[in-house]
C-alpha cells in the first residue's frame, strides 16, 4: 500500500511530511505523517489531530502509542496526522491567521479554495481511500479545562452500521462520559455550524469516526495524554488490531444533551464545581466578583454533569462558564 504515495510494506515505518502549501516567507507549509503496517493483515486506523491548531494533549499520546507499537504484534496499518493545522499552531490559534478558517468546517475541503480549505481537500482525498476508521482529536479550547470524553454523532446520510460502529469505538476509547449527538436533532446544540467537519464527513463516507475531547487547549495535561494513550490501543484491540482483553468500565455515561452556561455578569469568576463532577439541581455553579463584592451566582436549574469548565477567570457578560450534560443514561 502506499499512504501519501510513499510505500509502506508489511512490517515497516513510515515518518515523513507532506507538502500542503507555501508561505508568503518562502516556507513551505508541511504536515507529517506517520503510518505503520503490520506483519498481519488488518484495517486501517487513522487518527487525526490538531485540525484545531492548539489542541495538542492528543497529538503526543498518538506519538508516544506509535513509537510503542510492535510491528510484529499489529495487525492492520495505523496512520498518525497528528498536525493538521500547522499554520494555526505556529500563532498557537485554533484557526490560522492566513484565513481565519475553523479548518474543522471545511471538510472535503477544496484543492483550489483557501488554505484550510486545501490543506483539508490534501488529507480528506487520502485518507477517505486508505482509512476504515478515523479517530480525531480535539480539546476544548484554552479558556476552559475538561475531562475528558468522546463525541460520536449519529449522522443523516450515514448507514446504520457506520452509526453503531462509531459508538462502538468511542465506547471502547473507555473514559467515563460519550455524549452521542444526534444530528437531527441537534441542532442549536452547539454554537456555530456543524458541517464539512472532519468527523461528519467521514461518517457521511461509512467511515466510522469519533472526536475525542482530551482537556484544554494550549497546554499537554499528562493525565489525559495517558487516557487518549489508553484509549487508542483499546480501541485498537476492539478492531482486532492488537491482541489483549478489554478493559471495559464498569460504568459509562451516555450524554444525549449538551448545553453551555453562560455569564451573565462581568467580572472574575470562580468556579464551584470541578470538571467530571455531578451538580444537583439548585447547586452552585461559579460566583462572580468585582473587587469588593459578589457580583452574581450561577446555580444549576436542572441536574447536570459537567463536561468543562472555565479554566480563565476573566469572564464578560456572554462569555461560557461552563459546557454540560443535562440528558444522559448509564451504558454497561
Ligand atoms: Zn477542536
Amino acid at each position: 500500500m502506499t499512504i501519501f504515495d510513499y510505500p509502506l510494506e508489511p512490517g515497516q515505518r513510515l515518518c515523513e511530511y507532506v507538502k500542503v502549501g507555501e508561505l508568503a516567507c518562502f516556507s513551505d507549509i508541511r504536515i507529517p505523517v506517520l503510518a505503520i503496517r503490520g506483519k498481519q493483515d488488518g484495517p486501517t486506523l487513522w487518527l487525526t489531530g490538531a485540525v484545531h491548531g492548539d489542541e495538542l494533549n492528543g497529538l503526543w499520546a498518538m506519538r508516544r502509542l506509535f513509537w510503542d507499537l510492535d510491528v510484529e504484534k499489529l495487525q492492520g496499518t495505523l496512520v498518525l496526522t497528528p498536525l493538521l493545522n500547522p499554520v494555526a499552531f505556529l500563532g498557537r490559534a485554533k484557526v490560522s491567521m492566513l484565513d481565519s478558517l475553523d479548518m474543522d468546517q471545511q471538510f472535503p475541503g477544496n484543492p483550489a479554495g483557501l488554505y484550510s480549505e486545501r490543506v483539508a481537500h490534501a488529507v480528506f482525498s487520502e485518507l477517505k481511500q486508505k482509512a476504515n476508521y478515523v479517530i480525531d482529536f480535539h480539546t476544548l479550547n484554552h479558556l476552559f479545562s475538561a475531562t475528558p470524553y468522546t463525541v460520536s454523532k449519529i449522522v443523516p446520510g450515514a448507514d446504520d452500521q457506520t452509526n453503531q460502529q462509531a459508538f462502538r469505538m468511542a465506547k471502547a476509547f473507555g473514559v467515563f462520559p460519550n455524549c452521542r449527538v444526534d444530528l437531527q436533532s441537534a441542532s442549536g446544540e452547539l454554537p456555530g455550524t456543524t458541517s464539512g467537519a472532519l468527523d461528519i464527513v467521514c461518517m457521511q463516507h461509512n467511515i466510522p469516526c469519533f472526536m475525542a475531547e482530551l482537556g484544554g487547549g494550549g497546554r499537554w495535561e499528562e493525565a489525559f495524554i495517558q487516557v487518549a494513550y489508553m484509549g487508542i490501543r483499546d480501541v485498537m484491540i476492539d478492531l482486532g488490531m492488537l491482541a489483549g482483553n478489554l478493559p471495559v468500565p464498569e460504568k459509562q455515561l451516555i450524554i444525549t444533551k449538551r448545553k453551555f452556561l453562560r455569564s451573565n455578569a462581568g467580572g472574575l469568576v470562580r468556579m464551584a464545581v470541578e470538571p467530571g463532577s455531578f451538580v444537583p439541581a439548585g447547586g452552585l455553579i461559579a460566583t462572580i466578583y468585582d473587587f469588593w463584592q459578589e457580583v452574581d451566582h450561577l446555580y444549576a436549574d436542572q441536574d447536570m454533569f459537567m463536561i468543562a469548565t472555565c479554566f480563565n477567570p476573566v469572564v464578560s457578560s456572554g462569555d461560557r462558564l461552563a459546557f454540560v450534560g443535562c440528558e444522559w443514561h448509564e451504558d454497561k
